[in-house]
């Protein structure tokens, strides 16, 4: 190792799996100086997570590459249960629908998280020059707390290892965290789609490992369940490893059980398997391969354990009906943890975000969800806060939002795993209403319908928690419900997860009601005026901030939405602040959108105000952050408050004299 070198950035990321990128697309978004490492010399290509929840859907609508995952992924829609019937033979006990119809535009979706990766990384490329830096390890931390009170200081420092040509013991880029062993999982070009195959080539290393000592404003570990960063910290994690250990493999099955291709819990005397279908006619199975007695796991000998021991377990579980393979492309062998961090933050300035806080059995589908659902709840805070727009005190939010949504994951957990492995005779008569059970408690937590997010400067709740009159379905600390609306320029439809783009800003949503009605129309031209800043009160919230350099002149984008007829109104008749000219791109023609059926959409049903529980005549305001959760709701009237509301997050411009002075 030659001689360290220096150097300095604002945001640096500890790790590249899904809750690294997620935070990495808001530093590409917001055009903030960052760097992310991984240890690994590649991506992940296959295998490891795939279940992807409707609501990881919705976010990825709103970054742009949804269209991506429903052209490969494999839709899941109902959840069977296998139990021995009278004679002893498999019977399907119960078929679960595992879908709500009006809930979302988007279904629990399967796809590898390679895949999901490689769309963050096209994502992060198109907005910035921000890459991973593979075979980098994070090797010391230090932090400064006396400079931690002081934002634009650099209290911490990591020293980086960039692993050359002699370092021998290479990370392998298919090992998956050391919950598991990988082997004989191949990756090579044929396995893989084109798009891919750039980084199936390691990066070229330098000859011998050099050290780098990195300066750093805010520290984001994203390292997994082992997490460096976290035992740097010396954060403590409380639960334990379940004394189960599980097999899984994705084949392509030879099989003549009849919901091969639908999500199935099987049940016998022999044990409990778990199908899942998957993109490209893969299968996953989940296949317990040994229950240890509490406490005696660590004399268990994973080298047992291979792809044919799991075929045979597969085998007893789904007697009489048939299976084999020919073909796997993926398996690995790992144990449960049930474990949370105490703290994913330390002083606001480092944070833990995904596995490094919270692990659990994949069996649900929902770490890497919640994995990135972390990324991107404190990458947005990060970026904006680094960019000079965001107060920095509203990076507490990130703790306040997650943490106990942490908990929830391992509440959840505690009662969804038993299910998999207890085998007591009772069990497999109630099987099907047990699961049901525990399904429908935790439905709105898994599927993200519900976050949760309590009361805070970014969430301004109803006073006693009681929804808003005005727009009773639209709560602050949770989704917009996705809604399809009508662009009014062009008559084209959309849906809400799309048109509330991820890019930074945050956005008001001016309900603006029907303006056929004179009244209401003079409320809108009331309205914009108070955007405009026109009224005696100078109140205007657009300006009033300070910028996104580089991206945005203001972090605040207004969107209008009105119930007239879609003939029936002009998009002139607008005020103009709602609709603005660019001198090169002509009017915003993409600002005004109307809730109105439209006859070759059904989805379109003109059912939006309806389903905000807003007033098809009267209208409402609300404030949407950047990550798509509500956050302030109010009247056409309350520019005021919505003004007060703002000012609580966002750092303002210095009035133009002070800035003169300044200069
Ligand atoms: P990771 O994906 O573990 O990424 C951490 C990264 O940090 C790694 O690339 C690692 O190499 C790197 N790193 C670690 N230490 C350092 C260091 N010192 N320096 C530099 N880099 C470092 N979740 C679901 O939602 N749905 C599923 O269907 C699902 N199925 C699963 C199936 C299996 C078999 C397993 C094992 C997991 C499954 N999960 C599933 C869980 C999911 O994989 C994880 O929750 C998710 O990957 C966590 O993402 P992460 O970014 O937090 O951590």
């Amino acid at each position: 190792e030659g001689k360290p070198t220096h150097s300095q950035t604002d945001v640096l990321i500890i790790g590249a799996g899904p809750s690294g990128l997620m935070a990495a697309y808001w530093m590409a978004r917001c055009g903030v100086n960052a760097r992310i490492i991984d240890n690994r010399d590649t991506k992940v290509f296959l295998g490891h997570a795939d279940g992807l929840r409707a609501r990881t859907l919705e976010l990825f609508d709103s970054m742009g590459f949804q269209h991506r995952v429903l052209q490969e992924g494999s839709v899941s829609t109902e959840a069977n249960i296998w139990v021995p019937g009278p004679q002893g033979k498999l019977v399907r006990q119960a078929q679960i629908d595992i879908f709500r119809v009006d809930e979302s535009p988007f279904h629990n979706t399967r796809l590898n998280q390679g895949r999901i990766e490689r769309f963050i990384l096209d994502s992060i490329r198109e907005h910035s020059d921000l890459d991973v830096e593979r075979s980098v390890i994070a090797d010391s931390l230090e932090y400064d707390e006396e400079l931690g009170t002081d934002p634009n200081s650099y209290p911490i420092t990591v020293k980086v290892r960039v692993l050359g040509e002699d370092d021998l013991n290479q990370p392998c880029g298919q090992e998956i965290d050391a919950e598991s062993e990988v082997a004989g999982n191949e990756v090579n070009r044929n396995n893989l789609l084109p798009d891919d195959w750039a980084d199936l080539v390691p990066r070229k290393k330098p000859q011998k490992t050099q050290v780098e000592v990195i300066k750093a404003k805010y520290l984001i570990g994203c390292d997994g369940a082992h997490s460096w960063t976290r035992k740097q910290l010396n954060i403590p994690v409380e639960g334990s490893n379940t004394d189960h250990i599980w097999g899984v493999i994705d084949v392509i099955p030879l099989s003549d059980f009849p919901d091969i291709r639908r999500v199935s819990v099987v049940n016998n005397a022999a044990g409990t398997i778990l199908v899942i279908p998957r993109e490209h006619g893969l299968v996953r199975f989940y296949v317990p391969v040994q229950t240890c007695e509490a406490g005696a796991t660590d004399r268990f000998d994973r080298s047992r354990i291979t792809p044919e021991l799991i075929r045979e377990r597969v085998r007893a579980i789904f007697a009489p009906f048939t299976f084999d393979f020919k073909e796997c492309s993926w398996w690995t062998v790992y144990q449960v943890g049930q474990r949370i961090a105490t703290q994913s933050t330390k002083d606001n300035r480092i944070f833990l975000a995904g596995d490094a806080v919270h692990t659990h059995s994949p069996k649900m589908g929902l770490g890497m969800n919640m994995s990135m659902q972390d990324g991107f709840n404190v990458g947005w805070k990060i970026a904006l806060a680094v960019a000079g727009t965001l107060k920095p005190e509203i990076l507490d939010t990130y703790a306040s939002e997650r943490h106990p949504l942490a908990e929830m994951l391992l509440d959840f957990d505690r009662h969804w795993s038993p299910m998999f492995t207890d085998q007591k005779p009772g069990v497999v008569d109630t099987k099907a209403s047990d699961m049901a059970l525990v399904a429908g408690k935790f439905e709105d937590f898994a599927d993200g319908w519900k976050v949760f997010y309590p009361a805070s400067s970014l969430v301004q709740k109803a006073e006693d928690n009681v929804e808003f009159a005005f727009a009773r379905h639209m709560i602050p600390g949770e989704r917009v419900r996705p809604v399809k609306l009508r662009n009014h320029a062009d008559g084209g439809t959309r849906w809400t997860t799309s048109a509330l783009e991820s890019d930074g800003r945050f956005r008001i949503l001016v309900l603006a009601g029907d303006i056929r009605n004179p009244m209401q129309k003079q409320r809108i031209e009331t309205l914009s005026e108070a955007l405009n800043g026109q009224t005696s009160s100078d109140i205007s919230p657009l300006g009033r901030y300070l910028e996104i350099p580089g991206r945005f002149k203001s972090p605040i984008d207004v969107l209008t939405i009105h119930t007239s007829p879609w003939k029936e109104v002009e998009f002139f008749d607008f005020p103009e602040i709602l609709r603005p000219f660019d001198p090169v791109n002509g009017w915003a023609y993409d600002k005004i959108w109307c809730d109105d059926a439209c006859m070759f959409d059904r989805y379109c049903d003109g059912t939006a105000y309806e389903k905000w529980g807003v007033d098809r005549v009267l209208g409402a305001l609300v404030v949407v952050r950047p990550d798509q959760y509500i956050g302030w709701v109010g009247e056409l009237g309350d520019v005021e408050d919505l003004t007060q509301y703002l000012d609580g997050i966002l750092v303002k411009k210095l009035p133009t004299d002070e800035v003169d002075e300044v200069l």
